[in-house]
C-alpha cells in the first residue's frame, strides 16, 4: 500500500516538473514571438505615392511637405 502511494506521489511530481519545464521553455519563445510581432508592426513598410510622378516609395524615405508626399527633394520643389 505504501509503495502505491509513493508511485502516485512520484507521478504527480513528475507531471508537475514536466509542466514547469514546458512553461519555462515556452516563455522565451512567446517573448520572442511577441518581440517579432512588435518589430513587424513597427517596421511596416507603408508605401506612399509621390504627388509629382506617382512613384510609390516607403514612407520612411518619402519627403513630406505638410500632408503632401514626394519621392525626392526635386519633385517636392517642383510641386511647391
Ligand atoms: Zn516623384
Amino acid at each position: 500500500m505504501g509503495r502505491i502511494f509513493i508511485y502516485l506521489v512520484l507521478l504527480a511530481v513528475s507531471f508537475y516538473v514536466v509542466k514547469l519545464i514546458k512553461t519555462r521553455l515556452d516563455e522565451p519563445l512567446k517573448k520572442l514571438k511577441k518581440d517579432a510581432s512588435v518589430d513587424d508592426s513597427d517596421d511596416t513598410n507603408n508605401m506612399v505615392r509621390c504627388l509629382h510622378c506617382g512613384l510609390h516609395i516607403p514612407e520612411k524615405e518619402a519627403i513630406k511637405q505638410g500632408d503632401k508626399v514626394f519621392c525626392s527633394l526635386e519633385h517636392a520643389r517642383r510641386e511647391l
